[in-house]
């Protein structure tokens, strides 16, 4: 039992998801957390803000040699974005997979961009791509006091271990 919460606690991570201002004009918050939630995930953190351009850049840093990082920068900041940090086994990986392929024409039907998105530079959710980008997007979007640790009663349901 004990090797069972040790490997559960050593496999647990924290993703970060945001609704871009698309999905927030466009209805789509409560759809895009119930996905989250429904799966077994731990929503850790949440808030809704308007990033400057100055911070879109910075959360795009890694993009600021393609040509649509200027286009990119200038939506994510024209209006409210729903930040939110998720916690679960294999959160990081199988958040991306939630989330579908960054091209919503390539999204599998069933991930988020597939069902709910048409076209690339409207894509309407971010999700961090690895364990380093996700600490620092956390970082970046959240204070550490923001991030809620609790134990959900649901947990031992969905992974067997307490
Ligand atoms: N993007 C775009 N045109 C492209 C590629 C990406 O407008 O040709 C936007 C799109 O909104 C995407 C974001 O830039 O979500 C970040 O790109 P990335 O390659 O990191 O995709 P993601 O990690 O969001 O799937
Ligand atoms: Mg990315």
């Amino acid at each position: 039992m004990l090797q069972e919460q040790e490997a559960h606690a050593a496999e647990m991570e924290r993703t970060f998801i945001a609704i871009k201002p698309d999905g927030v004009q466009r209805g789509l918050v409560a759809e895009i957390i119930s996905r989250f939630e429904r799966k077994g995930f731990k929503l850790v953190a949440i808030k809704i803000v308007v990033p400057s351009k100055q911070f879109a850049q910075k959360h795009y840093h890694d993009l600021k040699e393609r040509p649509f990082f200027n286009g990119l920068c200038d939506f994510l900041s024209s209006g409210p974005v729903v930040a939110m940090v998720w916690e679960g086994e294999g959160a990081i990986t199988y958040g991306r997979k939630l989330i579908g392929a960054t091209d919503p024409q390539k999204s599998e039907p069933g991930t988020i961009r597939g069902d709910l998105a048409v076209v690339v530079g409207r894509n309407i959710i971010h999700g961090s791509d690895g364990p380093e980008t996700a600490k620092d997007e956390i970082n970046l979007w959240f204070k550490g006091e923001e991030l809620v640790s609790y134990t959900s009663n649901a947990e031992k349901w969905i992974y067997g271990v307490n």
